[in-house]
């Protein structure tokens, strides 16, 4: 299990993704998942947020955030909701069915 000790427990600062991170410009639909959405379109999908991800130069201020706030929901930082919760439970990121 990762060393989250350095991630506060205090209530955060509210913190944008906007404007300043790649999402802003990027295609936003790949950001949000519908409630009947396919598990294999939600990977894909996913994947192709983390691609943004990737290039923002807020990455870490953005994945920061997520794991302190607990977003629940989409790609933050370049990690998933899965991907957030396996750091703190050390449970194993379901894959795509
Ligand atoms: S790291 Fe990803 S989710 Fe966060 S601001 Fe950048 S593009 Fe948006």
């Amino acid at each position: 299990m990762a060393d989250l000790s350095h991630v506060s427990e205090a209530p955060q600062p509210r913190w944008s993704r906007e404007p300043d991170g790649a999402c802003h410009t990027a295609d936003g639909g790949v950001f949000g998942r519908s409630a009947d959405e396919p598990v294999a379109a939600a990977r894909a999908r996913e994947e192709a947020a983390k691609a943004v991800c990737a290039g923002c130069d807020v990455r870490v201020e953005c994945r920061r955030h997520a794991l302190a706030a607990r977003e629940p929901y989409g790609v933050w930082g370049g990690l998933t909701a899965d991907e957030r919760r396996a750091l703190f439970t050390g449970d194993p990121v379901a894959s795509a069915a």
